[in-house]
């Protein structure tokens, strides 16, 4: 008997010493600081603040990042620390992705020396919190289409329009802003204290709930030049920072999966219908085996494409390939898994509901479930079928 997918492909052969111990390590701080309280956060709606200088001592902010205070572990050590965490919660792990993989990567790729120096080191301890600006509440798959502007004036720039969604908002001390120039597309360091700029958490959100997205508000804000990233141009700034993240999910979303197959077999061991274990009949081991097969090819997707990245080859269509189906699975999986609990499984006594629900948020941000079957669709075909 094992309540490990993973076990029964002996995965653990695949890993070295210095991967296992990172997800060790990972997974002891998840299981003693985050598993005991998330039902709580996510009930009272609350993103713990308390856990960002913990996470920071842990180096996991900017992880896989080089130089500035940042962790400079591999991809494949990212991934499984985004897995472990996103066994306790997807809105937990979600908090250092947008840090680590959008705001830190956004500075560590296309900021001077100057703002790296200023940020990184503070950002990977977890003394300054970073957020993402690229949403609108018109502009989300298309992000092309937002209206945001920042404006010369003199030696400044003058940021005015709104940001929906953006992670973190409302306790961040800077925003990297997208937003639309004279030239094109450009990203600058936004301070949440300048004047002008205002972020309000979304409220009665039904996924996510130990996690905090705003609406943001930039009303004439004024930035020196020194803000702007001088290496982002267009598109490719925010599209680099969002397929760091994306390729975070491939490997986070299996740690949901993974944590709602075990609770599920957990219980269907114990409880009793019908006179024997619900998990002695073979409706309930059909359900078992089809998610640990799931589970199983899930992370060795992500393994595989952690791989690439580590050897500098991973494209971002590859990408498109992990988020997709690992969202797809994972999603699949913990509803399964609410199902097996019985009525049970409608409360936040067990996680996979809330896993499910996270999901939602998950396999819709940074990329639906539509736009990276477009993104597929087009590498398949040579055909762009997204207008
Ligand atoms: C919890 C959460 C956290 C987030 N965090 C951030 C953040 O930190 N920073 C940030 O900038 N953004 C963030 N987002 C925003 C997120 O990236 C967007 O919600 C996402 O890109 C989808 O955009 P949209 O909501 O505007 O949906 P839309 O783009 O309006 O999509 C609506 C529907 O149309 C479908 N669709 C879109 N294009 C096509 C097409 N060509 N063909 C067919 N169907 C199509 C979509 O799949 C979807 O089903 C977050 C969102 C959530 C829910």
């Amino acid at each position: 008997m094992t309540d490990s997918p993973l076990d029964l492909i002996g995965f653990d052969t695949l890993l070295s010493d210095d991967e296992r111990a990172t997800r060790d390590r990972v997974r002891a701080y998840v299981d003693a600081e985050l598993r005991p309280h998330i039902a709580q956060w996510y009930d009272a709606g609350v993103f713990p603040t308390e856990i960002i200088k913990p996470m920071g001592a842990l180096g996991l902010l900017g992880m896989h990042l080089q130089g500035y205070g940042c962790g400079g572990r591999s991809a494949v050590e990212y991934g499984l620390a985004a897995a472990e965490l996103e066994a306790g919660d997807s809105g937990l792990r979600t908090f250092v992705s947008v840090q680590g993989s959008l705001a830190m990567t956004a500075i560590h790729t296309f900021g001077s020396e100057e703002q790296k120096q200023q940020w990184l080191p503070r950002m990977a301890a977890g003394d300054a919190i970073g957020c993402f600006g690229l949403t609108e509440a018109d502009a989300g798959s298309d992000p092309a289409s937002m209206k945001t502007f920042a404006r010369r004036d003199g030696d400044d720039w003058v940021i005015t329009g709104s940001k929906r969604w953006i992670g973190l908002a409302s306790i961040a001390d800077i925003a990297v802003i997208w937003a639309q120039t004279d030239e094109g597309i450009r990203g600058f360091i936004v301070p949440t204290d300048a004047a002008g700029f205002a972020a309000t958490p979304i409220a009665q959100k039904l996924s996510m709930r130990a996690s905090i997205q705003c609406d943001i508000e930039l009303d004439e804000v004024r930035v020196p030049a020194s803000a702007q990233l001088p290496g982002a141009e267009g598109l490719r700034g925010p599209f680099t920072c969002l397929n760091q993240a994306r390729y975070g999910i491939v490997w986070g979303v299996m740690g949901a999966a993974l944590d709602s197959y075990r609770v599920a077999l957990n219980y269907v061991q114990q409880r009793e219908v019908f006179g024997k274990p619900v998990a002695a009949y073979q409706l309930t081991q059909q359900k078992l085996v089809d998610m640990a097969l799931e589970i199983d090819k899930g992370f060795l997707l992500a393994l595989q494409l952690g791989r690439l990245k580590d050897a500098g080859q991973l494209q971002p269509h590859q990408i498109s390939v992990g988020k997709l189906n690992n969202c797809r699975e994972a999603i699949a999986i913990a509803r399964t898994a609410r199902e097996m609990l019985g009525g049970n499984g409608v409360t936040l006594e067990y996680s996979p509901l809330r896993h499910a629900n996270n999901l939602e948020s998950v396999r819709t941000y940074e990329g639906t479930d539509d736009v990276h079957t477009l993104v597929l669709g087009n590498s398949i075909t040579g055909i762009a079928a997204f207008r």
